[in-house]
């Protein structure tokens, strides 16, 4: 017999996917990116913008697979991501590289 639990539902534990290597390791860390409803596309580490969300890993590989082979915007299910974002994006992207 198994020991009785404080309430019995079982703990599920949210997994994240990155979009880029498809990983879902809850340990690698995974950074947020959500499209607003006005079509902008911001990095978001609270988790907490509404929007559709899509999570790649903070290592420049997924990076750059998600931002210069088209996988993030397909994730985000837009044509492209607005340059303007994009700049931004990048500049995480690099920031990620010089971290390593
Ligand atoms: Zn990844």
């Amino acid at each position: 017999m198994a020991p009785p639990h404080r309430g019995s539902r079982p703990r599920h534990i949210p997994q994240r996917t990155c979009v880029a290597c498809r990983q879902t390791d809850a340990k690698r860390q995974l950074v947020r990116i959500v499209r607003a409803p006005d079509g902008s596309v911001t990095i978001d580490p609270s988790g907490k913008h509404s929007g559709r969300g899509a999570y790649l890993c903070a290592t420049t590989e997924c990076w750059q697979a998600g931002l210069e082979r088209g996988v993030l915007p397909r994730a985000l299910k837009i044509e492209s991501i607005p340059e303007d974002n994009l700049d931004t994006l990048n500049e995480y992207a690099r920031h990620l590289a010089q971290g390593q």
